[in-house]
């Protein structure tokens, strides 16, 4: 070996030095990093919606000793709460031994991912075959849905409360079913429209059957046919699709991707990744210093409006819960404890992809396999609409990856001006919680099949449980 001159040296000490974190993982952290990302490969083949994603947490939780909030009379150093609010979004607690006036350690993910949804009207039947149409939920680029197979997941609450759980699609015997699209043959048309119109939103239509009901006195037959079918097996008839909630989904199963089985490929890792590292690093700890907070938010994909989305109140409503049932609650006590907060806002960054690096700043890009992603700012344009964390915060962020072996690195969503986007980082900032965007880098983000390094899942465990003990 020879020695280092002392440009090397002085660079090795300088630089921030960028590498592929798989090179310094020895054989036995490999198995360890295969075996959790099988963990979440299983996690996300029986949670692909919200709903899902929450009763899983909800039962992993159970059994690592969690209580429902309302189960508790008092709240002690160590207890373990959670609240669902709605079936589709979970907020869960450890708590600290020091004053929680001192605030709360929350990472924050959304489970949520986009989709196509059922029209409240669904049910039609055209030149003999039946449909439901859909209205697409998030940001897809629509050509991506058609001619895959879709599973359908969702409840369907009749009129007397009782609720009738949708899953079809999943099982190997199951049916599936399908967005058409136009052959090639005969796209000359199709094929001159801008991408984002080739497919349109009002075409997103599910091929859902096509024998007619036997009577020839009747229309619609094939219509009659499907509802006759779905009387016989969830005893509901049209009308109860007004009150219904029914989620397309890509069918595919998460798989391990290429030779060395290094990616994974599979539906909803937006956000779905950080739902399962957060969850697995919050039910990992015991006893931590400051209380430790895991939020599953709900309709992120759509500006996280409405009762289950992050904008709500509930979050609030529930951590007043938890000062009460910690017998300290006074008034504005809340807004001192989240003033005094610290949060990661647990969600995807932008891979850098070879493919498209034109759209990247490679030297603010977020690579695969190289660690944790943190966003100081999301925004478009001149940071607009961001939440652009504080750089004292970002050092208490970096101290606990550092001195924690977490490998992390910085990113920006893309080039100047090429775009941008935003995450739940910006609400919780608003009430006065320290934060700043940090998760797993996605390729392909908000296709129907998105892909992630297995090196990367695990920082994130490892981040966010680091980030907890802290
Ligand atoms: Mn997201
Ligand atoms: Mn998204």
């Amino acid at each position: 070996m020879s020695e280092k001159t002392q440009g090397e040296e002085l660079k090795e000490r300088l630089f921030n030095k960028k590498e592929n974190g798989w090179k310094n993982v020895s054989d036995e952290e490999k198995e360890k990093i295969f075996n959790y990302c099988q963990g979440y490969m299983d996690f996300l083949n029986r949670s692909k919606t919200e709903r899902e994603i929450v009763k899983n947490a909800e039962q992993m939780a159970r059994e690592r000793g969690y209580r429902d909030i309302s189960e508790y009379d008092h709240l002690n150093p160590g207890d373990k709460v959670y609240y669902v609010n709605r079936g589709k979004n979970l907020y869960l607690a450890v708590i600290g031994t020091e004053s929680i006036e001192n605030g709360v350690n929350i990472i924050g993910s959304h489970a949520d991912s986009p989709r196509l949804d059922l029209k409240p009207n669904p049910l039609y039947e055209d030149k003999e075959f039946a449909y439901f149409k859909t209205h697409y939920y998030g940001g897809i680029k629509k050509y991506q849905w058609t001619a895959i197979p879709l599973s359908m997941h969702g409840v369907i609450v009749k009129t007397n409360g009782e609720k009738v759980e949708v899953n079809i699609g999943e099982n190997e015997n199951d049916p599936i079913f399908t967005i058409t699209d136009l052959l090639p043959h005969l796209a000359q048309d199709q094929m001159q429209k801008k991408l984002k119109d080739g497919v349109e939103g009002e075409n997103l239509n599910l091929l859902i059957g096509s024998i007619p009901y036997n009577d020839s006195k009747v229309s619609e037959k094939v219509k009659l046919n499907i509802l006759d079918i779905l009387n016989r097996k969830y005893g509901i008839t049209e009308k109860d699709f007004i009150s219904a909630e029914i989620e397309l989904v890509p069918a595919f199963r998460c798989r391990s991707l290429g030779f060395d089985e290094s990616l994974i490929a599979g539906y909803g890792q937006d956000d779905k990744v950080c739902v399962y590292t957060s969850l697995t690093a919050i039910l990992s700890i015991e006893n931590p210093k400051r209380t430790a907070v895991c939020l599953l938010a709900d309709k992120e994909e759509i500006g996280s409006m409405g009762n289950t989305g992050m904008e709500s109140n509930v979050f609030s409503t529930f951590l007043s819960e938890v000062l009460n049932k910690l017998n300290i609650n006074r008034p504005n006590l809340l807004d001192k404890v989240l003033c005094n907060s610290k949060m990661l806002s647990a969600d995807v960054d932008a891979g850098l992809d070879p493919i498209y690096a034109n759209v990247a700043d490679l030297t603010n890009a977020c690579y695969l396999n190289r660690g944790l992603g943190m966003n100081k700012y999301t925004g478009v344009a001149g940071k607009s609409n961001s939440s652009d964390a504080n750089a004292e915060f970002l050092a208490y962020v970096r101290n606990i990856f550092e001195s924690n072996n977490v490998d992390y690195q910085i990113a920006e969503l893309g080039k100047v001006d090429k775009g941008g986007g935003g995450t739940i980082a910006y609400i919780l900032a608003n009430k006065g919680v320290d934060v700043v965007d940090c998760g797993v880098g996605v390729l392909s983000m908000h296709a129907p099949y998105e892909v992630t390094s297995k090196y990367d899942v695990y920082q994130a465990y490892k981040g966010y449980t680091a980030f907890y003990n802290a």
